[in-house]
């Protein structure tokens, strides 16, 4: 296995980073999870354009341009000889030494992993995931924005010890004024009364861009859909729930805290049209 450091390719022993750097000391950086399919990175201007964005909310200011982190992107995968791949960018403030000021810091860290990604196994498809309404909340807007894409991950993480210790798949945060937001690593959408809900971005949440994309093809399907401020009794009392990250598109939930649902048509449909998405855009990009 090979990873990107710094503009080389090293074998994924040599790579490493100093215990000096920033983002190992203060969480100080950000990332970006893409997935290929066929060699081609799906919705990689999207995920670039994020990142971009995460930089400049942070002060950070990234020493390439978007198409020397496309070419950098696109030579990790082909040093690992892979076509459906896993793809984890991360930049970190650098090494520097001790003390918060990013100005100790003079050169930004830039680290590509990938792993072979395949399809999750159909079957999770068909039955759902477990998934809780998480006791920890979700990073206020005006503390750290969800939108920024950070290494600052404990937040989350706390949220999935506690879907671990229920057995549950994935948690679901509320934000301190008791409204949905989204997942530890997925966005949330529920349907009922023929239209499909989603927290909005000002509940404090990350626009995912599968979340983005969904949204676009149920209005061109017809379905309604509303962004807002909703709390946990709008989503139990759904007919259907579903999750959506690059990783796992479109994922149904089975079950919420105490409460079944059905993997049910609009759920499955969703996935279907997101599927042949990717598929219409990997072609596409191809041409
Ligand atoms: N919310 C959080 C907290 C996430 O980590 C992710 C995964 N990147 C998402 C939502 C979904 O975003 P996307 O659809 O861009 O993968």
């Amino acid at each position: 296995m090979y990873v990107y450091l710094n503009d080389r390719i090293v074998p994924a022993e040599d790579a490493v980073v100093s215990v000096f750097d920033h983002g190992f000391l203060y969480g100080d950086g950000i990332y970006e999870t893409m997935r290929a399919y066929n060699g081609i990175v799906f919705m990689i201007d999207e995920h670039i354009e994020r990142l971009f964005r995460s930089a400049s909310l942070i002060g950070l200011k990234i020493p390439y341009d978007s198409q020397k982190l496309k070419s950098a992107i696109y030579e990790t995968i082909q040093a690992n000889g892979l076509e459906n791949a896993y793809i984890r960018l991360t930049i970190s403030r650098g090494c520097g030494s001790l003390g918060l000021d990013p100005e100790f810091c003079q050169k930004p860290s830039i680290v590509i992993i990938v792993k072979e990604q395949k399809d999750y196994p159909k079957a999770l498809y068909k039955k759902g995931l477990k998934v809780i309404i998480a006791q920890t909340r979700r990073n206020l807007k005006e503390a750290i924005n969800p939108r920024i894409k950070s290494l600052n991950f404990l937040n989350n993480i706390l949220a999935k010890l506690e879907a671990k210790e229920k057995n549950a798949n994935e948690a679901i945060m509320l934000n301190v004024y008791g409204k949905l937001t989204e997942g530890t690593i997925s966005n949330v959408f529920f349907y009922k009364n023929n239209m499909l809900f989603t927290p909005s971005i000002d509940c404090g949440i990350l626009d995912g861009i599968t979340r983005g994309i969904v949204i676009g093809i149920a209005k061109k399907q017809g379905i309604e859909v509303k962004e807002g401020k909703f709390t946990k009794s709008d989503i139990y009392t759904s007919q259907e729930i579903f999750i959506t990250n690059t990783t796992m598109e479109v994922m149904p939930v089975s079950e919420l805290d105490e409460n079944k649902y059905p993997v049910g048509e609009i759920s499955k449909n969703l996935r279907k049209l997101y599927r042949q998405k990717v598929k219409t855009y990997i072609r596409n990009y191809r041409n």
